[in-house]
């Protein structure tokens, strides 16, 4: 494995620092991960040095801006390895990437009686979406089951898939509780019958390897700010063929080739889902995390947070029956929830703070999920590269200490 990880915390200035009197542990990472000084120092320099609206300037910081802009394109497009670059398509977030395939892609193509499958462990920005879509269109929501380790009943799915079924839209890993899952067989099954495959990769994207064309799936969506990027960035990839022949999502300045009175034509993709003044500092910046993530390697980075995960494991086992685990397939991310089976959760992540330590308590926004645990919510910790084993020691000291209370 070989990381040096004091040099790679050296690189994230705001883990250095105190809370509540005590060294801050950040283990809320599957929220949103820390930024690099190399991501905050380019924002700085762009400010400084470049700022200037894109696309439509022939000026000098105009044409600046542009280019940096369009290299994260490119960065991207090697990132998850699309085809062509024009199928990325920048977002504010993995939530309106999947609004924006809900509705230009929904309103277009879904009629009534047609079906669409997610999953018990969706996030509820690939639930709430696909409802309206529904609602709409007189269309079917179908849910896949899942198991009481957190995996997908494949089965049920298979049963599910028809020539009616005109959508998946899943999780490829789940930010309740980890779980990875088997989204290429998802994707062929689903192929077979003539749906079209979206892919939630939010939690997926910072640790495994992101193949868009191996893994064949229309559209994949995430956010920058879970992968070391900016907040307010996100990244839509569609293949080119399904992304021209939807909708736009918003109308505007950019999305557009000409405007007259008597009718509108659209500009061609990515600006066609493009409209307005994009996030210009962030794009740039989010180049600054790609570049972060390929220095290190994203299979040194999984292995790491792995060993985070099982060192984790191997400590709560030891304190025998005060803490309930959720999410414990064996095909993980680096993401772990519980419960102490004396304390509610909320009052947990409370003590957990007055220690130092940010941990995520509540539902994740995966409401039917706790509901089919029968919980309301949970304490998640969930690791990073720059996390260490000692930080672990400590959280696992103070959940005993704590549950002792
Ligand atoms: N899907 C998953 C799996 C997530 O973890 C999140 C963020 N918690 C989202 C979607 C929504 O992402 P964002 O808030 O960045 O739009």
């Amino acid at each position: 494995m070989n990381l040096n990880i004091e040099e790679i915390r050296n690189q994230f200035p705001i883990l250095n620092q105190s809370v509540n009197g005590k060294p801050l542990i950040y283990f809320d990472n599957a929220a949103t991960t820390q930024k690099p000084i190399s991501l905050i120092n380019a924002i700085k320099k762009y400010y400084e040095n470049d700022n200037s609206n894109i696309h439509r300037g022939i000026h000098t910081l105009a044409e600046r801006a542009t280019n940096a802009f369009e290299e994260t394109r490119k960065s991207v497009q090697q990132f998850v390895n699309s085809k062509e670059v024009e199928e990325i398509i920048f977002t504010k977030g993995t939530t309106e990437g999947i609004n924006l395939v809900a509705y230009s892609y929904g309103e277009k193509f879904i009629q009534a009686g047609d079906e669409i499958i997610i999953s018990t462990m969706e996030h509820h920005s690939n639930i709430v979406p696909w409802q309206i879509l529904c609602e709409k269109k007189a269309a079917i929501l179908k849910v896949i089951p899942i198991n009481e380790e957190g995996e997908l009943l494949m089965d049920e799915f298979e049963k599910m898939l028809s020539s009616k079924t005109k959508i998946v839209s899943l999780v490829w890993a789940s930010n309740a509780l980890g779980t990875i899952n088997p989204i290429k067989e998802i994707i062929e099954k689903s192929h077979a019958f003539g749906a079209k495959v979206l892919i939630d990769a939010a939690q997926a994207v910072s640790h495994l390897d992101v193949d868009v064309q191996d893994l064949n799936c229309d559209f994949l969506i995430f956010s920058a700010h879970k992968m070391y990027g900016p907040t307010g960035v996100g990244i839509l990839y569609g293949k080119r063929e399904l992304l021209e022949s939807m909708l736009p999502y918003q109308s505007g300045g950019e999305m557009i080739k000409e405007v007259r009175f008597e009718g509108t034509t659209y500009n061609d993709i990515p600006y066609k889902f493009e409209a307005g003044t994009p996030n210009i500092a962030d794009v740039i910046a989010l180049n600054h995390a790609i570049e972060f993530i390929n220095g290190i390697s994203k299979s040194k980075i999984r292995d790491y947070e792995n060993s985070l995960l099982d060192y984790f494991l191997q400590l709560i086992c030891e304190t025998n029956d005060t803490i309930k685990l959720y999410g414990t397939s064996k095909k993980k991310v680096a993401i772990q929830s519980f419960v102490l089976k004396n304390m509610h959760h909320f009052d947990a992540g409370m003590m957990l703070d007055a220690n130092g330590i940010a941990v995520r308590t509540g539902h994740h926004c995966t409401q039917p999920l706790m509901s089919r645990f029968g919980i309301e919510g949970t304490i998640r910790a969930s690791f990073a590269v720059y996390n260490t084993k000692k930080e672990i020691d400590v959280l696992v000291e103070s959940l005993i200490k704590i549950s002792k209370k």
